[in-house]
């Protein structure tokens, strides 16, 4: 980058540090609003990580109403309020049509490009801020972000110092660390004056401190239901996939349960029903009638025909029985343990898998020290946070985008407004 020369002479309406999702909207938005922007990415190209979302699909969005996008976010909701209602799925869904990227809604409310390509939506908001005259400029690393006389200093990596009346950090969180998000934002929010909340991996593998998930490693179930209960309260039922891992438990079931997760897991119990559509009486009809059938056997022929084969002699031993078990010797009350460990078998989770392992980070910049009808740090007039670097996070299904992006156009039609 030639910052030696034209760019640390020019001074700028506003820097945007961040090129994915939300650097990219806040600088199309503040351009769109009149400022004069240059938007920094360190990487070689723009949202390296909207490239692998979705399966590289990236669910872009989600139609759910706003009110059910609240109930998606389980931490500071409220603090959304604004950005969200001034910038929903509508507006994103809206804004990629006119630059080009058609959008199609599937299963869950969940919105792809049609063209079923994330590149798509990437090369839109490029094109996007291309025509208007937003300035972009590649393998640029900030590392400091200095409060100076009317504005901020910007320094580069690489050396050097740019000047601007207001700077949005758009720097992501600290998952998948390869894609850019390794929570430069932090720091730069710190020297500002900033707390940042403690920060953990959300949507991510949970963690279990028993050797039996290590033997079915690699075993998906499907169609098993996944609950987990704090005290009397249910905080997490679903039906779908799981999977057991070397380290745990993983698969879209538990990485959803990950961020309906309280920071002290020892509150909760987590279980799995692997016969979700049976009642517990269904269950033990079943397995009498099974036990019938195969009096002359041994327990694993039955628990074969209960759930995938690998399974049957951990199973067995959950339930302090050996697979060899004669039928003819289990009593009832061993019947009853089986029944209850096929509608409830405890999964010990203890942690979660590491932050760059996680889809989101957990915690971020406080957002009670950001005024949330404009983005602005109230400790630092003119800086602007936006995307995954604040502290929220949702569920799955298209709303950390839709996150970026409401508090992404927020951030830059405020930056853009601040500098007039
Ligand atoms: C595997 C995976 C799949 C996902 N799938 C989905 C999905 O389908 N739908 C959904 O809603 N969400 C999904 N997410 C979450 C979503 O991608 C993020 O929440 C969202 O991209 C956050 O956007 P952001 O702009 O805040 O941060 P990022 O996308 O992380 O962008 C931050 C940018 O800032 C740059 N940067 C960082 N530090 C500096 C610096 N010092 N100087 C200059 N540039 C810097 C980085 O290189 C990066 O390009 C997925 C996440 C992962 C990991």
């Amino acid at each position: 980058m030639n910052t030696g020369s034209m760019l640390e002479k020019t001074r700028l309406d506003v820097i945007v540090v961040g090129g994915g999702a939300a650097g990219m909207m806040a600088a199309l938005q503040a351009a769109w609003a009149g400022a004069k922007v240059l938007l920094l990415e360190k990487n070689e190209k723009l949202g390296k990580k909207i490239y692998i979302t979705g399966k590289g699909r990236c669910n872009v969005t989600n139609v759910a109403d706003t009110e059910d996008f609240f109930r998606q976010v389980p931490r500071n909701a409220k603090f959304l309020n604004a950005a969200v209602r001034q910038f929903d799925h509508d507006d994103v869904t809206s804004l990629l049509s006119m630059l080009g990227t058609e959008t199609k809604v599937e299963r869950g409310g969940r919105v792809f490009p049609v063209s079923d390509k994330a590149s798509d939506v990437t090369r839109a908001f490029a094109r996007g801020m291309k025509d208007a005259g937003v300035q972009v400029e590649l393998n640029t690393a900030v590392s400091h972000i200095r409060k100076e006389e009317g504005g901020f200093a910007v320094d580069l990596a690489q050396g050097g110092t740019l000047h601007a009346k207001a700077v949005v950090v758009a720097t992501g969180g600290m998952s998948y660390p390869s894609t850019g998000s390794t929570g430069d934002g932090y720091a730069f929010a710190r020297e500002n004056g900033h707390t940042v909340t403690p920060l953990s991996g959300s949507l991510v593998g949970l963690t279990m401190d028993e050797k039996w998930p290590t033997l079915l490693q690699g075993l998906s179930l499907k169609n098993v239901r996944v609950c987990a209960q704090m005290g009397k309260k249910k905080i997490y039922d679903e039906l779908g996939e799981m999977l057991f891992t070397h380290f745990g438990v993983s698969g879209p079931l538990i990485i959803e349960l990950s961020s309906h997760m309280p920071e002290d897991f020892s509150s909760v119990s987590v279980t799995l029903d692997m016969k979700p559509g049976l009642t517990a009486e269904q269950v033990d009809q079943r397995l009498q009638r099974e036990f019938a059938e195969n009096v002359r056997k041994q327990l694993s022929s039955v628990l074969v025909t209960l759930m995938p084969a690998r399974m049957g002699p951990v199973f067995a031993s959950l339930c302090s029985l050996s697979p060899e078990q004669p039928i003819n010797q289990i009593t009832r009350e061993q019947r009853m343990v089986i029944g209850r460990m096929l509608k409830a078998l405890p999964l010990r989770v203890v942690g979660t898998r590491p932050i760059s392992e996680a889809i989101v980070t957990r915690g971020g910049v406080e957002v009670r020290e950001i005024a949330p009808g404009t983005m602005m740090s109230k400790a630092a007039e003119g800086l602007f946070f936006a995307g995954e670097v604040l502290d929220v996070d949702a569920h799955t299904g298209g709303f950390n985008l839709q996150i970026a992006f409401s508090t992404g156009a927020l951030a830059g039609r405020s930056a853009a407004a601040y500098t007039e």
